[in-house]
């Protein structure tokens, strides 16, 4: 690794996690009393109390959700004294990169779920490094050949280029020639390099190659060409070169090694052919395959679920994820002045509190958003104004389709961004997806639009997925009901009452408690059906059915149609003298009903005859036997009379 010599002063603005980060024992080369560290915390104060002071590295970690952030870049520049500037971002929006790029700062680093990685630990490091190293920090006895060699004029000697047909072959081309010597000074440089770069040969002598380069290819590049330096080879690389005109060509450049005849390295040859078409093409299919990755890592999270609720939730989660802003909702439109939030993820930065300003609260039709562009399936982008609490729609889907490059709004005085995507289940429409930045403007790429609008509809196929799922659920409930319930009665019918004595039986045998039962049959039933027909009948089998069912009171009591007018409840933890107390209760109440049975010849009313058993369960024997017990007792009763309870 780099060593460094002297203390380097860095300034570390706007977070206190990359402080922490530098002080970590990855950074030892740093670590050993080297750094000298101020921090400024942003947040609004000004930058004069840094005024003129200059730093060996300035750190500056910004999200660039705004264009504030951006002039804030070149602010710090300028009031450090240009010292170098290496960007901390969360940002991977490609504008955004070019745009800082421009900016002439050191670096530009993307920080996500990296960030207490070895591997960023190493960037950052290499980073810092390559930004003082260019400030002559390395050691003078270290043999690292400097990656910022100084370029002085007067000990740089063009090419002999008095053989004409040289001449004329070199500067007619539209390739970048150029040739540098071992302190990687330029020797020379033809027509088209100049041309390119927009200076003249004196102040391209001032300059390495390195100054043309992006950024970003800087670090790859210099280790290519270091390696290629170091064993006197061949090397190529892909890079990106700043023009005359301020914008960045991609270049495929390579250098031959230079040998005199006696062998001696002399430098390198160097040609560059401009490659950016092709990089253009090779961007968008890349970009084109992150959006397709991105696209089914979210849909396979948003397809895992059938639950409704998960399914939302998962979709929030994943959509701040992708677009990193403040607050996602989801809500559903019961109607037009009901608007239900079903689904947030918010993600305050910085333990701000980023003013969640309750989008929905500002009831959207009252603030013009017309409810048949969501019908329609259009997508909207509102902005507030500072001073006006009522967002402004800036954009709809159509107009922004017809700008190619960003749906944008970022005038300083808007507060607040969101954009609201509706979400249409079989065309109709469902609820909203509402992205909002509550704190600040916000841009918003087509290609996350793009993306949003993707996902939505994904989000819609899972929607409806989960309403059949939940219809089929019910379905089931219903047809699991219909097995357990009697028809006619409504109560239990004999499969369940066979599964509820069975699992009863080995319940209460465990906690050694008691279990009762009373069977009892409807007295001259068969004369009532003969008197009266059978729908009558059936009439009389129901009322009874539900005067039991009221008459028994515990949740755990079990009230079923055993057999024809035979009905059987089945009493957990209640012991027999219990059971018996019930049954005579039940029979009092059917006897108040005062069901006329004419032609009975033991009551001039419907009357029931009841038969009751209990015991504490013992594993060998088994339910039946209650069952025996229970059904000899009604019998008794049926044979001294009936409308009586006997057991017990
Ligand atoms: P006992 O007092 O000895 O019980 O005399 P009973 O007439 O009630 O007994 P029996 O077993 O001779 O007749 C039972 C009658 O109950 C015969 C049957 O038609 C009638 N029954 C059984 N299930 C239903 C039903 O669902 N609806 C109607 N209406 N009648 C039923
Ligand atoms: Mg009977
Ligand atoms: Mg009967």
């Amino acid at each position: 690794m780099t060593q460094i010599n002297k203390p380097i002063k860095v300034l570390v603005i706007g977070d206190r996690a990359t402080e922490d980060l530098l002080f970590r024992k990855d950074f030892s080369p740093l670590n050993h009393k080297l750094i000298k560290l101020k921090r400024f915390q942003l947040l609004g104060k000004s930058l004069d109390s840094l005024l003129g002071e200059s730093f060996d590295v300035v750190i500056l970690t910004l999200s660039f959700s705004s264009n504030e952030e951006l002039d804030l870049v070149k602010e710090v520049k300028t009031v450090t004294k240009e010292s170098p500037i290496i960007v901390l971002s969360n940002n991977r929006n490609p504008e955004i990169e070019v745009a800082i790029s421009k900016e002439g700062i050191q670096d530009y680093l993307t920080i996500d779920n990296n960030f207490d990685s070895e591997e960023f630990a190493c960037l950052l490091l290499n980073s810092i490094a390559n930004a003082i190293g260019r400030n002559g920090f390395f050691s003078s006895t270290n043999q690292q050949p400097a990656f910022y060699p100084e370029v002085v004029g007067e000990q740089s000697s063009f090419v002999d280029d008095r053989d004409e047909k040289f001449r004329v072959v070199v500067n007619s081309t539209s390739v970048l020639i150029w040739m540098s010597d071992l302190n990687d000074r330029l020797t020379f440089v033809n027509r088209f390099w100049l041309e390119f770069i927009g200076k003249d040969s004196e102040a391209v002598l001032a300059e390495n190659w390195l100054t043309n380069l992006h950024f970003k290819d800087r670090r790859v590049s210099q280790i290519v060409y270091q390696n290629a330096f170091n064993n006197r080879q061949y090397f190529d690389l892909e890079c990106r070169l700043l023009n005359s005109q301020g914008e960045y060509r991609w270049f495929f450049i390579t250098g031959v090694p230079r040998f005199e005849q006696a062998n001696e390295f002399l430098g390198f040859v160097w040609s560059g052919v401009d490659i950016s078409k092709q990089k253009q093409v090779e961007t968008l299919l890349k970009r084109q395959a992150r959006r397709n990755y991105i696209l089914a890592k979210i849909t396979r999270h948003i397809h895992k679920s059938f639950e409704l609720a998960t399914i939302l939730q998962t979709t929030t989660e994943q959509v701040n994820y992708l677009l990193n802003v403040e607050r996602i909702i989801i809500s559903k439109i019961e109607s037009v002045d009901n608007f239900k939030i079903l689904s947030e993820s918010t993600f305050p930065r910085d333990g701000d509190s980023c003013n969640l300003s309750p989008f929905l609260d500002l009831k959207l039709w009252q603030v013009d958003l017309n409810f048949d562009c969501l019908r329609a399936g259009e997508i909207i982008f509102l902005d507030r104004l500072k001073e006006d609490n009522r967002p402004e729609i800036t954009a709809r889907l159509t107009e922004q389709i017809t700008r190619p490059e960003m749906i944008t709004s970022h005038s300083a005085s808007v507060s607040f961004s969101a954009v609201v995507v509706p979400i249409r289940v079989e065309q109709k429409l469902w609820g909203v997806i509402c992205a909002e930045q509550c704190s600040e403007a916000r841009q918003w790429t087509l290609e996350e639009i793009s993306l949003l609008e993707q996902i939505t509809t994904q989000l819609a196929i899972a929607i409806k997925q989960a309403e059949l799922y939940q219809a089929l659920e019910n379905a089931n409930r219903q047809l699991q009901q219909l097995t357990v319930i009697d028809s006619l009665t409504g109560i239990a019918n004999r499969r369940r009452f066979d599964e509820y004595l069975g699992s009863e039986w080995n319940r209460l045998a465990r906690e050694n408690a008691c279990l009762s039962l009373i069977l009892c049959d409807v007295d001259h039933f068969k004369i009532y059906n003969d008197t009266y027909g059978h729908l009558a009948g059936d009439d009389c089998l129901q009322k009874i059915a539900q005067t039991i069912q009221k008459t028994v009171k515990r949740s755990a009591d079990l009230v079923a149609r055993y057999g024809g007018e035979e009905i059987a409840i089945i009493l957990p933890n209640t012991s027999p003298s219990g059971a018996k107390a019930l049954a005579l209760d039940i029979r009092q109440n059917i006897q108040d009903l005062q069901i006329p049975h004419l032609n009975s010849t033991t009551n001039k009313y419907v009357t029931l005859s009841f038969g009751v058993a209990g015991c504490v369960p013992q594993s060998e024997n088994f339910a039946q036997g209650l069952i025996v017990e229970a059904d000899l007792n009604l019998y008794q009763a049926k044979e001294t009379g009936r409308n009586r309870v006997v057991g017990a």
